[in-house]
């Protein structure tokens, strides 16, 4: 027996899967999901319930006219009208309008809503209009008959007669394209990946029109349009999310199927499910001969992303990006995915979307991508960000043509800006130019405003205030250490100590040094960082300190999680806080007979002090901590050397430095805490 699956069962009633999937289970046959496949003989069985379904509602739809008279109100009749046209009072209306929960005087105008309570306490059709012939109005209300069980049954939506405009019912709202994220680990494929998608499924252009890089593509597939963004990766995406926007709908997981799953990988993983976009799985490369696609999802299994032929939840495509290889098929699952997400815009609303790129240009002036969310943005627009405004001269949408408007989900390139917006940034269209100017001079207000209290995120030390003003406090973390062995034992401890009055949740957790992109993490999830023997490197230490997220490094795992109870118990002791002091790196090595090996660097921050605490620091790791024994500037000892300088070092009880190392002095100070 032939089988079907239920997404093309769907596709054939011209029915949404969710709705066959919920009139399936009402039917008593269980599916798991879209992906399911049925038998013919059930297909069958769904075509007469159907059937049955329509001619029940007719039948009850027929029913109703001949029980309840007709009766025509004119448009704009108060409540009373109403009442007076069936020789009611006024007050049995209002009585019934109260029963139902609508205290509104009887002079109030009747609406819809009101002649539909006021039509059932009444046992009448109350119908708008001048008396119409019969038939116009029996199929009027047989329309209302088949709306109304749509909303008890929303598997009979399919069946439903369009709905009259005007009416804004957000389910009426067109869909809108689903914006998508290729992200995965380096070298798996996410360039090709993208690459291989926009060269064949570029939206058809007009002679002589190239495409052109704008920050995000339109793909056509199967008459459906895709908004593919030009940067792969999930720093792009998790920085536009520190700064509160959320553009991406879906994102694309690339890994491949010769290497299996990498730290990036589950960094992306976890970037995605933060920020709660369902992930679909390319494992690419599936041409290769050493590929070995189930060890791929048995991989990810494990990280909580269990493939939907084995009965999980996660979507996986075998794709080959560099040849080709069921492209068609992958792109027909984002369709599916971006279906059952239900994403829809109003292209009649206030524009708004987010700017994903900008630039200033020695040409064309400020220049900026960016996405319509709502509302169709059109030429002529005067739109305003947090930190740039200005009227649209041109707009240019990925194929390089110049178009008058863009609708929701569209990308396109605007000019005309006074000035560079940051990506990330929300916009909105305003009336006019003064209002512009207004606004612009009140965020610059509040910018100063922000700029003296620093954006701040959650605190350990904060975390007891938040929890007696919040219902379910959480405390968001992201997790670094050196090896793998002390992050598990870091994870389960905390997992111990989650209780009712606070929830611990992991948002990412990895082996390795704290990069950026972790602190992009934390702040676009208002988690701290907490390192265990590591580091941040440079750029990190410079973003934690402009996004405000807190980095508590460790080299005991029981201070941590002594921190981390008295913050529960907000009993957190006045922090010993370290306080660099300055980097050296090393530079050469040399043996001194009777002392043993020193080591040639040169201060590259701050300072190095003879009697700091030192550590030092292999790929972003700590390698050893103690204390200096010597430090020399040529022959001289000193007591410390600025940076800028070379210094000779030896170490207490340490020799097995290389060149490369990082040295870094530190002191520790005791931080009190403000008394407010
Ligand atoms: P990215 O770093 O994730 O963007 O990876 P790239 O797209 O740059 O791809 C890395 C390498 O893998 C390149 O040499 C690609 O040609 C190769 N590659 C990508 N997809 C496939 C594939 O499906 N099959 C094979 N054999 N090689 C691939």
């Amino acid at each position: 027996m032939s089988k079907i699956r239920v997404y093309n069962l769907a596709k054939m009633l011209e029915m949404s899967n969710t709705e066959i999937v919920d009139l399936l289970t009402e039917m008593g046959i269980s599916v798991k999901s879209h992906m399911s496949s049925i038998d013919e003989e059930v297909y069958q069985q769904v075509e007469e319930e159907l059937k049955r379904r329509k001619e029940a509602e007719e039948k009850k739809a027929v029913e109703a006219i001949t029980t309840y008279p007709v009766v025509y109100i004119s448009e704009g009749a108060s409540i009373a009208d109403v009442a007076a046209s069936v020789n009611e009072k006024p007050g049995a209306a209002v009585k019934i309008l109260m029963a139902e929960g609508h205290m509104v005087p009887a002079t109030e105008l009747a609406d819809k809503k009101i002649l539909e309570i006021l039509g059932k306490g009444l046992e009448k059709h109350f119908v708008f209009g001048e008396p119409e012939q019969k038939e116009v109005v029996e199929e009027k209300i047989k329309g209302k008959a088949v709306e109304k069980e749509d909303k008890q049954t929303p598997s009979q939506k399919g069946i439903k007669k369009g709905k009259k405009a005007g009416e804004k019912d957000p389910r009426d709202l067109p869909f809108r394209p689903p914006i998508v994220t290729v992200m995965g680990h380096v070298d798996h494929g996410k360039t090709t990946l993208l690459d291989c998608i926009r060269n064949t499924r570029v939206t058809e252009k007009e002679a002589g029109g190239i495409t052109q890089h704008i920050g995000a593509s339109r793909v056509e597939h199967d008459g459906k349009t895709l908004i593919f963004l030009d940067t792969p990766g999930h720093e792009a995406f998790t920085s536009m999310r520190a700064r509160g926007a959320q553009v991406t709908d879906i994102a694309i997981l690339v890994v491949a199927a010769d290497d299996g799953i990498k730290p990036q990988t589950i960094e992306a993983m976890n970037h995605a499910k933060a920020a709660g976009v369902p992930i679909i799985v390319a494992v690419n490369k599936i041409d290769k001969p050493a590929a070995k696609p189930e060890r791929v999802r048995q991989q990810l299994s494990d990280y909580g992303l269990a493939p939907e032929e084995w009965g999980g939840d996660t979507i996986m495509v075998d794709v080959g990006a560099k040849t080709g290889i069921n492209i068609d098929q992958l792109l027909e699952m984002i369709i599916l995915v971006a279906e059952m997400q239900e994403l829809k815009a109003d292209p009649n609303a206030m524009p708004e979307g987010t700017v994903i790129e900008a630039n200033l240009d020695k040409g064309k002036g400020p220049v900026a991508t960016v996405i319509v969310q709502n509302g169709t943005l059109r030429r002529g627009n005067i739109i305003h960000t947090d930190t740039a405004w200005g009227k649209i001269r041109a707009m240019i949408d990925d194929s390089g043509q110049n178009v008058d408007s863009a609708g929701p989900s569209m990308p396109v390139e605007i000019l005309g800006l006074e000035n560079v917006p940051q990506p990330g940034e929300k916009f909105t269209v305003i009336a006019s130019e003064r209002e512009a100017r207004d606004i612009m001079s009140h965020y610059e207000f509040e910018r100063r405003e922000m700029d003296q209290s620093k954006s701040k995120r959650l605190t350990l030390e904060e975390l007891y205030e938040k929890m007696q003003t919040e219902e379910v406090p959480q405390l968001n973390m992201v997790l670094k250490t050196d090896v793998q062995g002390s992050l598990e034992a870091f994870h389960s401890s905390l997992m111990k100590m989650n209780r009712e009055s606070v929830t611990i949740n992991i948002v990412h957790e990895g082996v390795g040094r704290i990069s950026e992109s972790d602190v992009m993490l934390a702040s676009a999830s208002n988690a701290i960082i907490v390192g265990f023997n590591v580091r941040p490197d440079s750029n990190a230490k410079k973003v934690s300190e402009s996004e405000g997220v807190q980095v508590r490094l460790y080299q005991v795992i029981y201070d941590m999680l002594d921190d981390v109870k008295a913050a529960m118990e907000g009993m957190l002791a006045p922090e010993l806080r370290e306080n660099t002091l300055g980097t050296a790196e090393i530079r050469e090595l040399f043996r001194v007979p009777k002392i043993g090996a020193i080591a040639g660097c040169r201060v590259t921050e701050g300072l190095i002090r003879r009697n700091a605490k030192v550590r030092l620091i292999r790929e972003g790791v700590v390698f050893w901590n103690g204390e200096l024994s010597s430090l020399k500037h040529f022959k001289e000892d000193v007591r410390e050397i600025k940076a800028g300088n070379e210094c000779g070092l030896s170490f207490e009880k340490f020799q097995d430095f290389r060149v490369g190392d990082v040295i870094e002095a530190y002191e520790i100070v005791k931080e009190k805490r403000t008394l407010e």
